[in-house]
Order: C-alpha cells, then structure tokens, then sequence
C-alpha cells in the first residue's frame, strides 16, 4: 500500500528553521541559517524525492512565506550564510508568489550568501532579476541526481542533461554560483553501479562549472513504496565524497541527514 499522508504543517510557520556549520567556497566553517518554508509541493514529483512529506496543496496566499521567513529569522543566531529552502524550487511562483522573493530580499540583506534551490527549467528571467536585487551572493543549488542514462529519464524529473548544464551555464554568466545535489544509489541502481555514477555524475557536475556537489544517499520514500530499497551503506558516501574531493575542483558533500 502507498502511503501519502503529510505532516500537518501550519501555514503561518516555517516548519524548519536551525543554524549548522559548512564548509565556505573561501575554505572557512561557518554557521549557516536555515529555513525551511512551509508552501505548495514541487509540481514535479519526481519518484526518489520525498520532500513532498512536508508541503501544502495549495498556493499560500502572498505576503505568507516572506512573513515565515521574518519570523523564522528572528529565533535565529547571526551568522554570514542563509539557505532558503522550499521542497521545490524558489522560483516556482505557486510555491513562493514572486513578490515575497522580493520582499525575502529585503530581509536578508545584511548575510554575504544565500542558497537557494530550484529545478533547472525554472531557471530563467525571474531567476537572474532576483540574483540582480539581492545584495548577497546567490547559489542556486539543483538536483542533478544522476547521470546515468537509464536512471535519468525514469526519475519524473523532466530534465536532460542538456537542460541542467544550459541553467548552469546562464547562472555562471549571471554571477550565481551552482551547486548539485547528487544521488548515490539512485533508484534501479546497485551499490556498486550506484557508486559508479554517483563518481560520474560528480565529473559531469564539475566539467559544466558546478562549484559544490552534495551527494544524497537515496532515502526511503514512502508514496513509491521502493519495495526493494537498501541503503547505501556509509563507506559507500566515504568513497564517493573522496573521489570527488580527490579531484580538487571544488567542495563535496555527503549529506548525513536522517542517518540512524
Ligand atoms: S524537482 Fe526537486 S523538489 Fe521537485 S519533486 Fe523533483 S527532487 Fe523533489
């Protein structure tokens, strides 16, 4: 049986908001804010993503996700960094309504850079006017997922590679800085195959400009079920993580998050 039941959120709250420590493109540790905004579900539905657990159906009314954001900012600690991040993408006008992009802007005025994510094909005009506002650097940080040809196309994420590599390269010429969020052990993958391109999807990344790669072990999802789901195991994310970092091109991350 699928379950597809979500979390109650309260649509006047963000429903994440905490600081934690990150490696800086200038080499330094520093605590980055976080908050993550309650609003509609990323209308791609992409089959590994289980985001979707913390969303509404509907589009909140404007002015609601820059006021959770106000809110949120303020139980905060100071720090140089904010991540804005929406289970979807920030310029998916019924998830975050154009204006409260704007009116966010103007809240975080005084932070050096904030990432945000967002599919590649909603990287256009809208994108580029709000990196042109803002007084931070922004990322945009995008899942590539994997570039494995037989995995891409059965993940519902409507995107080829050509589309991820024709954001970045708007965004570089745009001053924004790209990051990836890759899969390990994508769906349909073994461990060894999922290692395997995983370290390709990295090199991809890398030879289009991507200056930070995150890999994501797959996690469990409870709408598609993944009968067969086995976790990848943590020497695997040491592995890959290492690879990349070997190849001196820009930061890696393993993302160690829900890891028992
Ligand atoms: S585009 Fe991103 S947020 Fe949307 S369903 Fe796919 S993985 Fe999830």
């Amino acid at each position: 049986m699928r379950l597809t039941v979500k979390n109650k959120l309260d649509v006047k709250k963000a429903y994440g908001a905490f600081s934690e420590p990150e490696l800086t493109r200038s080499g330094t540790i520093d605590d980055h804010n976080i908050i993550l905004t309650t609003n509609k579900e990323c209308p791609f539905k992409c089959v590994m993503c289980d985001l979707w657990q913390n969303t509404l159906d509907y589009t909140v009314d404007i002015g609601a996700v820059a006021k959770q954001v106000r809110d949120a900012l303020d139980t905060l600690p100071k720090a140089k960094h904010i991540k804005l991040y929406n289970a979807g993408s920030f310029f998916d006008r019924q998830s975050i309504p154009k204006q409260d992009t704007f009116d966010i802007a103007d809240e975080i005025q005084e932070y050096e850079t904030v990432i945000v994510e967002a599919h590649p094909k909603l990287i256009s005009a809208g994108c580029f006017q709000f990196a042109e506002y803002l007084a931070p650097q922004l990322d945009v940080a995008m899942g590539l997922e994997t570039v494995d040809p037989e995995v891409l196309p059965r993940l519902n994420k409507n995107m080829t590679l050509d589309d991820f590599e024709r954001a970045t390269t708007e965004m570089l010429e745009h001053g924004i800085f790209v990051r990836a969020f890759i899969l390990l052990r994508a769906p349909w993958q073994s461990e060894e195959s999922g290692k395997h391109w995983a370290k390709e999807s990295i090199d991809f990344a890398h030879s289009i400009g991507v200056e930070c790669c995150t890999v994501i072990p797959l996690r469990p999802n409870p709408r598609i079920g993944l009968t067969d789901f086995e976790p990848s195991t943590p020497e695997s994310l040491e592995e890959v993580v290492n690879y990349g970092l070997s190849k001196n091109k820009g930061r890696v991350f393993g993302d160690t998050w829900d890891a028992k």
